[in-house]
């Protein structure tokens, strides 16, 4: 079997207006499968995260990447991600051309399960569990109050774990007071404060049996300062879904910088990176960090283009729009439905990157071919 094909699918997907607003709430929800076609009748799907900028990061798997891969076996996923990581060693080791490899690697190992007609898991060592809890995760929203009614919205939908991202002590009382003592309370503050300020607020919140304090320094990589804020609270520390490969993680862990580790499989170089860490826990001569690694958790989460993907088409059926788990939180009908086909990649520049994910989205997400 030959790659014959890579290609970014940038996807935008339009969400309703949140209630109660929050300025998080995006009018589009962007993100970025890969598509890995091959000689045989077998396509490969990965996704990348996108950040802000999914243009950039479809030029990375489409000009930086694919012509690395393109004529290869597939099968040679180990070599091939060496290859990439190689070509990207001066500009692409973390962030957005580190979400581009991890696409392109994710679409091989899709490959691979396809191939072999095994789910990709009994290829990473089996399943480790069956089941797994999922937590609700809500928007950051303006007022204490706001974010204890959507608590209670949550906890009405069945969830038994709410992640707030708020920033303020009076907010997390809220959620406590909204949600009593059965259900657990994590929460994610995406990196504001200083070690100092850190410690202050953390002292503050410690009252509220949080389940974990997510990313409470910044910036995120100053792994001695989460180290001091992890030693000095009862809260435990997650940090390093930023991160990106192995190398980050564990050097996240040799500093004592996190309970929780939570690197993000589309963001890190994709499972080959997550499977070596996993991988030095049998190695006898372990470091710290490895030791550290083994005890850690760590925290995955499934993506929006996933979720998305498998109600597929979109428009025009309304039959899998009302498949999909995500209808609540978008918009129908998709703006510009009556358009059809995918932009010429050299004509490019001259679609706004709105437009070209819904072209995108259309022609793709309506005619699947895997
Ligand atoms: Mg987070």
């Amino acid at each position: 079997m030959k790659i014959t094909g890579v290609g970014a699918v940038p996807l935008a997907i339009p969400l309703a207006p949140s209630t109660p607003e929050s300025s998080w709430a995006a009018g589009i929800g962007k993100q970025i499968l890969v598509r890995v076609t091959t000689d045989s009748d077998l396509i490969g799907w990965g996704e990348c995260f996108a950040y802000g900028a999914p243009l950039a990061v479809c030029n990375v798997v489409d000009d930086a990447l694919a012509p690395l891969v393109v004529g290869q076996d597939p099968t040679e996923i180990e070599r091939l991600t060496q290859v990439m990581h190689r070509a990207l060693m001066i500009w692409g080791r973390r962030g957005l051309a580190m979400c581009a490899v991890s696409g392109v690697e994710l679409a091989l190992w899709d490959l691979a399960g396809k191939s072999q007609r095994v789910p990709v898991h009994r290829l990473l060592g089996g399943l480790g569990q069956p089941r797994v809890r999922a937590y609700a995760s809500l928007l950051r929203y303006d007022t204490a109050s706001d974010v204890g009614r959507m608590c209670r919205a949550m906890v009405g939908q069945g969830y038994t774990a709410i992640k707030l991202h708020q920033v303020d002590v009076e907010s997390v009382a809220a959620a406590r007071e909204a949600v009593g003592d059965g259900v657990d309370l994590m929460l994610d503050t995406n990196c504001p404060w200083s070690v100092e300020e850190a410690i202050r607020i953390g002292r503050l919140l410690e009252r509220y049996d949080l389940r974990w304090l997510e990313e409470p320094v910044w910036p995120p990589e100053d792994y001695a300062g989460l180290a001091r804020v992890r030693r000095a609270l009862r809260i435990p520390i997650a940090s390093g879904e930023n991160d990106a490969t192995m190398f980050g993680a564990r050097e996240l862990i040799a500093a004592g910088g996190a309970d929780i580790v939570q690197p993000s499989v589309t963001k890190v170089g994709g499972l080959g990176e997550m499977r070596a860490g996993r991988g030095r826990e049998s190695n006898p001569t372990r470091s710290t960090a490895d030791r550290a690694w083994r005890r850690r958790s760590i925290s995955a989460r499934p993506h929006q283009a996933c979720h998305t993907w498998r109600c597929r088409p979109l428009p025009p059926s309304a039959a899998a729009h009302r498949a999909n788990p995500l209808r609540p939180w978008i918009r129908s009908p998709l703006p510009g439905s009556g358009t059809r086909g995918r932009p010429r990649s050299r004509g490019r520049a001259a679609l706004s990157s709105e437009r070209r994910c819904h072209q995108a989205v259309l022609s793709d997400l309506s005619h699947p071919s895997s």
